[in-house]
């Protein structure tokens, strides 16, 4: 099997690390991965500078390709320009730090995997719910896993897994849900601050301590120990609303 692997915290971050050393007992990978921490930049993709591609190493061998971009370039670079055969899957992450609810939107690891799926491959982004202590093996052994899956079934056109897990042992995890993207999101702030010079500045802060009450949520899976696995996709068309809006009758 031919795998493109991308991340959002960048080529030498440990998520991208451990889930290359996983994945490569399924197949072939090649990892294009941001050359810098990208993390929260969305599905942005550039367009008014040049890409540079270098070649990473990682304990002193070959790990993979760095690019000057987003995630949504890398996995554009790896299928158009870098990769001699289509990969079978595109795998991104493995994420420091939870991807559900509305975050989504806004993660770079989610992205990457949309790329995939945009361009029609069988995709699915990883993130482990932590900041502190992560342990990503549990997370590697699993996408493993679910990596030949998603390979022997695949996936529906415009269709993609995001996968979080728990930061627990392999032993303490309970389970694995089918789970629906939670309606919460951060709760955000911004610290506004002094610079040397007298001028302001503000930076964003937060916390995300919501009380969601879809027992079906992603968000709800995690905190009950589960690894949440959820289908989502990029038609972000409201197709419950398409006739009453039609019946507006919006004129020029
Ligand atoms: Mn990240």
């Amino acid at each position: 099997m031919e795998i493109l692997l991308t991340n959002d915290d960048g080529i030498y971050a440990e998520g991208i690390y451990r889930l290359a050393c996983a994945l490569r007992k399924a197949g072939n990978v090649t990892v294009v991965a941001p050359d810098t921490q990208r993390s929260a930049v969305g599905h942005a993709i550039t367009l008014t500078d040049p890409l540079r591609v270098t070649r990473a190493c990682r304990d002193g061998k070959f790990f993979g390709y760095a690019a000057s971009g987003t995630p949504a370039d890398c996995v554009k670079l790896g299928i158009k320009a870098i990769m001699k055969k289509r990969p079978d899957l595109v795998v991104s992450g493995i994420n420091l730090g939870g991807n559900q609810a509305y975050n989504i939107l806004y993660s770079g690891t989610v992205s990457g995997a949309t790329e995939g799926a945009l361009l029609g491959i069988p995709s699915m982004a990883v993130s482990l719910d932590t900041f502190v202590k992560p342990d990503f093996r549990p997370a590697a052994a699993f996408a493993l896993k679910l990596a030949g899956r998603v390979k022997r079934k695949g996936l529906p056109a415009g269709t993609l897994l995001n996968v979080n897990l728990p930061n627990l042992p392999a032993g303490k995890l309970r389970g694995v849900r089918v789970t629906t993207q939670s309606r919460t999101s951060f709760n955000d702030w911004f610290d506004k601050r002094t610079d040397p010079h007298g001028n302001t500045y503000y930076w964003m802060t937060g916390d995300y301590k919501p009380k969601d009450p879809d027992e079906a949520s992603d968000l709800n899976a995690l905190r009950a120990g589960y690894v949440s696995v959820t289908p989502i996709q990029f038609d972000l068309t409201d197709y419950k609303f398409i006739t009453e809006l039609q019946n507006w009758d919006i004129k020029l």
